[in-house]
């Protein structure tokens, strides 16, 4: 029987096992294990993607967990802990010879045994597979063989995003002259991006969409995510659903409002003062360095106008930390009282919130459950903010 779950598959890890830096940049108390107990008990996140697990040390510490009893091998892929079921991944960064600049790349494997042959084979490929979205020697194509030969599943990352991107900046390049587009699984939009701005790109049609939240600390899991259809949360049943196979799907993408993004508008990379898209310097301070935003980007190698119907519905959301006078206080009360933040978000009632929180945070979870928050956009690396409702 198909049930409904929800899945964010872009997550960081901090350090590992032996206390040593994965993602440099990420969270020190963002463990492998520390990331399981967050999402199982705080998040209600059904099936999470954390694509660090190339490194060494952190197949060891899933290893210790099982031996523990504390985690089990799916037989059909993936490890289950508690409620959460973990898909291992790997973020690396390309240079394709087409490529003007690094593009992030998102690979899944089934289970550690394949993840350790795949560390194997990218140790001969890149210089310390211990750390996050280390630079990959090789071609992208080689790198889909290799994923494919080991039955995983391949995502190019937020392909909008000005740094690090399939589209971000440069000249434009189509998919297929990077990629083998029948190696690729999904796309996924990043932060900055949705699926009607996407769409606009005809190469992306047939692809299905993934937001998720990138996260490089504990609080930022789930800022993005899927509501997936499938009979229950394995890697085998996530490829049905990136295939939409016998019914398996995404069924709602939910993301922040592109607004939200760090890269949505057009700024001076010095002064972070909004520019036109077209301005050969910074009318405040002169800089020639410009960050072009994710929606001008999108409108410059747009070829496609018309609104593709077969869509599963986006859905704007905030995480609930953005919502004004939201503080620690109160969010730990809705969490003692509704458990999880997929609870509070989607499932409490105004009268059930009311009895925990004053009125006016009542009615702002409710309105940021049906995308009603006014927002102010963010840009050259800055996010955006929510509005105090009146
Ligand atoms: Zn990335
Ligand atoms: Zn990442």
């Amino acid at each position: 029987m198909l049930q409904d779950y929800f899945a964010d598959m872009h997550i960081h890890i901090g350090r590992d096992i032996f206390d040593k830096p994965v993602k440099i940049t990420a969270s020190k108390n963002l463990t492998i294990t520390t990331i399981l107990k967050e999402a199982s008990r705080n998040k209600g996140i059904h099936l999470i993607g954390v694509i660090d697990c190339q490194s060494p040390a952190v197949q060891l510490e899933l290893k210790q967990l099982i031996d523990k009893g504390e985690a089990i091998e799916l037989a059909d892929g993936g490890i289950r802990f508690e409620d959460v079921t973990l898909l291992l991944g790997s973020e690396i960064e390309v240079y394709d010879e087409h490529c003007q600049g690094p593009i992030h790349v998102l690979c899944y494997l089934p289970s550690l045994a394949q993840m350790e042959q795949f560390s194997e084979w990218l140790v001969t490929k890149m210089k310390n597979i211990t750390l996050s979205s280390q630079r990959y020697y090789g071609s992208a194509k080689e790198l889909q063989y290799k994923v494919k030969e080991l039955s995983g599943i391949f995502i190019p990352a937020h392909v909008f995003t000005p740094y690090k991107s399939l589209y971000g900046k440069g000249v434009h390049h189509s998919l297929e002259e990077v990629f083998d587009p029948d190696l690729i699984d999904g796309i996924e939009l990043g932060l900055s991006a949705d699926t009607f701005m996407a769409d606009q790109i005809s190469e992306l049609h047939t692809f299905t969409y993934l937001t998720n939240s990138d996260a490089h600390s504990l609080a930022k899991i789930g800022r993005e995510y899927q509501q997936v259809l499938m009979e229950e949360p394995s890697f085998k049943e996530f490829t049905y659903v990136l295939h939409q196979i016998d019914g398996r799907r995404i069924i709602r993408n939910f993301g922040m409002n592109p607004k939200l993004g760090k890269y949505h508008k057009t700024v001076c990379d010095d002064c972070h003062s909004y520019m036109e898209v077209n301005a050969l310097a910074c009318a405040n301070c002169g800089s020639r360095k410009i960050v072009k935003g994710v929606a001008d980007r999108i409108a410059e190698i747009a070829d496609q106008k018309e609104r593709i119907q077969t869509r599963p519905s986006y859905q704007y959301q905030v995480p609930l930390e953005y919502l004004p006078k939201l503080g620690p206080k109160t969010f730990q009360k809705l969490m003692d009282h509704f458990q999880t933040e997929m609870a509070i978000i989607h499932h409490a009632s105004y009268d059930s919130l009311r009895k925990i929180v004053p009125e006016q945070i009542a009615k702002s979870i409710i309105q940021m459950r049906e995308g009603k928050l006014t927002i102010n956009a963010g840009g050259g690396g800055k996010y955006g903010t929510v509005s105090a409702l009146e």
